[in-house]
């Protein structure tokens, strides 16, 4: 069994398996195994402070932090589109601050990723699907049988046309569901761009989960 995190590549094998068939499971597994290494190796761990200044992701660009002291509520405002304002009690309280942005996150996920279905439910002409946010740590979207969708909220921080094509994976498994020829054709047909957004993920995926 290979294992690739930051410590780089793990190989757990059966007591007494020959060396031949370790070399073996590697090889078949290189490609799997070089693209995992190079994602962990361009992002080593996500370091962020939640002080005044600190760069946060949304929709695929930077926001830095502005913080202000307000002992009445705790509000989150976008300013200026390259800014986020939070008011809060004690603004020097890292996890104070960390909550207040993973609230705002979330706000934000739930009406993106509603217009997002209403806008290529039609387009794939399925019925509307009931929506949930998750906190998946290792999947951006699933659904099931009842029609219901769930999407992680990590995933506001992506550019929208990276947002728009899992909500379309996530739709067209309510037509077909398993990745045959007919899924991919089915989600390339309203998503021409998939192979960028996938991209997208492979390459911000491990940063964007590690909120
Ligand atoms: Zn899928």
């Amino acid at each position: 069994m290979l294992t690739v995190d930051e410590h780089g590549l793990t190989v757990s094998a059966p007591w007494r398996s020959s060396e031949r068939r370790i070399v073996g499971v590697i090889r078949e597994a290189e490609e799997w195994v070089l693209k995992k290494l190079d994602v962990w190796s361009a992002f080593p761990a996500r370091s962020q402070s939640w002080v005044q200044g600190d760069k946060i992701r949304y929709l695929g660009r930077d926001l830095s932090l502005d913080l202000t002291a307000d002992s009445i509520a705790t509000l989150a405002t976008l300013q200026d589109e390259d800014r986020l304002r939070i008011s809060l009690a004690d603004p020097g309280h890292q996890d104070s601050v960390k909550a207040a942005v993973v609230k705002w996150y979330r706000r934000h996920a739930q009406s993106n990723f509603t217009a997002c279905i209403g806008e290529f439910a039609p387009r794939l002409d399925v019925p509307l699907p009931r929506l949930f946010l998750s906190s998946a740590r290792t999947r951006w979207g699933s659904c099931n049988a009842k029609r219901e969708v769930r999407l992680n909220w990590r995933l506001i921080q992506a550019a929208q046309p990276t947002i728009d094509y899992v909500v379309i994976h996530e739709l067209a498994h309510l037509i077909e569901m398993n990745h045959s020829r007919r899924f991919w054709k089915l989600v390339a047909s309203v998503c021409p761009h998939y192979r960028e957004a996938c991209a997208e993920l492979n390459r911000m995926g491990l940063y964007y989960m590690d909120i």
